[in-house]
């Protein structure tokens, strides 16, 4: 199969991505033109032609790694991916989208909520302290220990911070009043 390279056609590159939908042909995540290059299935060194039926649009970086290998070679490095291809440097993904995934993981965890179909902590902590009655930490110290080894108990990770808020929330609902180191609950 041939081609005429023309002036007013676009470039192997611009049409390999747009017979490809603007996606990287291995990961299919949105392959912006800057990271993408055009990779010879049948490499180059092996006698491989620049044809489209042995081209395809990638990353650079994939391109790189798979290289001259074989056929072969580069098969088992898709299959081993066992259909979950993920290009090497992540870096098949719009820019616009892929710093706020990146900040989205690196932000401090919001405030206890409802999750996973369980009680929020601050549940938790009201019936716990209902339960224990008349023994009920008395001591803010007492009290933020308490609430940590709940937390522990229900296997969900805390931090100090969230101990804290959590004795905040129950002041903020007036459940518990704090003078000094001192702790007075009203449970209703
Ligand atoms: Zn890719």
């Amino acid at each position: 199969m041939h081609y005429i390279e023309t002036s007013y056609m676009t470039t192997h590159l611009d049409r390999l991505l747009f017979s490809q939908g603007g996606q990287c042909f291995f990961c299919r995540k949105p392959l912006p033109k800057a990271v993408a290059s055009v990779e010879h299935i049948v490499a180059s060194a092996n006698g491989g032609t620049s044809d489209d039926d042995n081209c395809v649009a990638c990353c650079k970086a994939l391109n790189h790694l798979l290289g001259s290998k074989s056929i072969k070679e580069k098969l088992q490095i898709v299959l081993n991916q066992r259909g979950n291809f993920q290009c090497p440097g992540n870096v098949c993904a719009p820019a616009a989208t892929a710093p706020s995934t990146i900040t989205q993981k690196a932000a401090p965890k919001p405030a206890p909520t409802l999750g996973n179909g369980a009680s929020a902590p601050i549940d938790l902590v009201l019936a716990d302290l209902k339960k224990r009655g008349a023994s009920r930490p008395r001591k803010v110290s007492t009290l933020a220990s308490t609430i940590k080894a709940l937390l522990k108990q229900q296997q969900r990770t805390n931090t100090d911070a969230e101990v804290t808020g959590l004795i905040a929330e129950l002041q903020n609902r007036g459940k518990a009043t704090i003078t000094d180191t001192k702790v007075t609950y009203k449970l209703g």
